[in-house]
């Protein structure tokens, strides 16, 4: 690594928020109810789409790296209670829900394998009550290799559900104990045999970089094993250490992170090897074959991002159901309550689950089109943001370190700046100014 790149890490190396929304979950308010979200769904009108996500919480054992809302059982009966409850938001929902056609369904989690064959059917079917979902949607899961089982992925493909996102992490035994998640590249090697056998058209694998007694050599490893099977897709992402926020990251042992110099050279190392294995990296940390629809959608401007990742469908409204999830619809974001017993209780109240939520204003609006632009397309119209001039003129630092090239027409980021694009986005997020100036202590680093 160039002195000019550490030097530059030392510089931006900093507190920032990943930008799934904006503004971030942080800034929403409780005063954000049920009444609100009933009227803006009541409201909408026109040509829309759907998309619908799901939360499934639970887990058999927890991997420490793991930021996701959680519950950690072995007790099967415990997902018949939840899917109980599921049912009860639809119907509380439902006179409510608009009846544009669905052209996406994610299940994330959590393991929604936790599901057996017959609760994924008996929750799918009730789905369908109450949605018209279009013959040529997207419908995908989130699956853990290993809890997996080839029945489930035959009732699943039965169900409709063409893609599966498979989570892997790292197979360095070393790196899998101070996780907490260990999973044979045997494991990993059959759900992805089975995928392929049973014809899901899109496969996607997860990573993550920045975990404790990762090397360059054992990452170069594992990398190559999964490029050789091919997978469509791969996440790439950077580990979030927020033990103050996610209370197990206190068992990751913090000696044995990599700093911030022996990321950047895990993500080069990565690049490289996607890069001969012909992945084309996509936005903030996915990539995918160059022949995927994913690439065309980035190269046409047509790549769009919501809470389950990159998509290439067009905008839809986001209705997510179960704990914690996040709907999106317009200029309104929705949460769901986080914890098990608060979202049964309100459901039990004939409540709408609804903790806290945001309604976007118009300043809210075009930084979210700027910060979405930039994370799906990497650069921005020049026009778009004239009316920000702090903004621009704090961008120029950043120009001198070659993270950004303006023209009159667009803001774009460069090969390096592609490292640092959390930093730049950060630029244009008016809540951050808004605290302190400081760096706000919840989110992640940025590298
Ligand atoms: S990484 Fe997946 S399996 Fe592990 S705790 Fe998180 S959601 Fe559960």
């Amino acid at each position: 690594m160039s002195n000019h790149l550490f030097e530059l890490i030392q510089k931006y190396d900093i507190q920032g928020p990943r930008y799934t929304s904006y503004p971030t979950a942080p800034h929403w308010t409780q005063a954000f109810s049920q009444k609100e979200y009933q009227e803006k769904l009541q409201s909408l009108a026109g040509d829309k789409t759907l998309a619908l996500y799901t939360h499934i919480p639970f887990c058999e054992e927890k991997c420490y790296f793991c930021a996701c809302n959680v519950v950690i059982t072995r007790k099967k009966e415990q997902a018949d209670l939840y899917l109980k409850y599921l049912k009860k938001e639809l119907s509380l929902l439902g006179p409510s829900l608009p009846s544009f056609p669905v052209t996406q369904i994610h299940w994330g989690g959590g393991t929604p394998t936790y599901l057996t064959c017959e609760q994924m059917e008996e929750y799918f079917r009730e789905v369908e009550k109450y949605f018209s979902i279009s013959p040529s949607a997207e419908i995908s899961l989130e699956l853990d290799p290993r809890v997996t089982t080839l029945e489930q992925l035959k009732t699943l493909r039965r169900l409709g559900f063409n893609r599966v996102s498979m989570g892997v992490q790292d197979f360095d035994p070393k790196v899998q104990e101070a996780i907490h998640r260990h999973q044979t590249e045997e494991q990993t090697r059959q759900a992805y045999e089975w995928c392929r056998e049973l014809d899901f058209s899109s496969v996607n694998m997860d990573f993550v970089y920045g975990l404790p007694f990762q090397t360059r050599d054992s990452f170069e490893k594992n990398l190559k094993m999964i490029v050789a099977l091919r997978p469509d897709r791969l996440a790439f992402y950077n580990y979030a250490h927020v033990p103050w926020h996610v209370s197990y990251q206190k068992f990751i042992p913090e000696h044995a992170l990599p700093g911030a110099q022996l990321k950047v050279e895990l993500f080069e190392t990565a690049l490289a090897i996607f890069k001969e294995a012909q992945y084309l990296p996509i936005g903030l940390d996915h990539f995918a074959k160059s022949t995927d629809e994913l690439i065309h959608a980035f190269e046409a401007h047509t790549l769009r991002r919501n809470f389950m990742g990159y998509t290439t469908q067009k905008e839809s409204l986001l209705l997510a159901f179960g704990v914690s999830s996040i709907s999106d619809v317009e200029d309104i974001y929705a949460q769901n309550f986080r914890k098990l017993s608060d979202y049964y209780k309100a459901l039990d109240e004939n409540k709408w689950p609804i903790m806290k939520g945001h309604w976007l204003t118009a300043d809210d609006q075009l930084r979210r089109q700027i910060i979405m632009e930039l994370m799906c397309h990497l650069e921005v119209p020049t026009s778009l943001v004239s009316t920000l001039e702090q903004e621009l003129l704090e961008l120029k630092p950043m120009v001198q370190d070659g993270f950004l090239e303006i023209t009159s027409e667009k803001i774009r980021v460069t090969e390096l700046g592609r490292v640092f694009l959390r930093n730049i986005c950060m630029v244009f997020d008016a809540y951050l100014s808004k605290e302190t100036q400081a760096t706000p202590q919840q989110y992640s680093r940025t590298i």
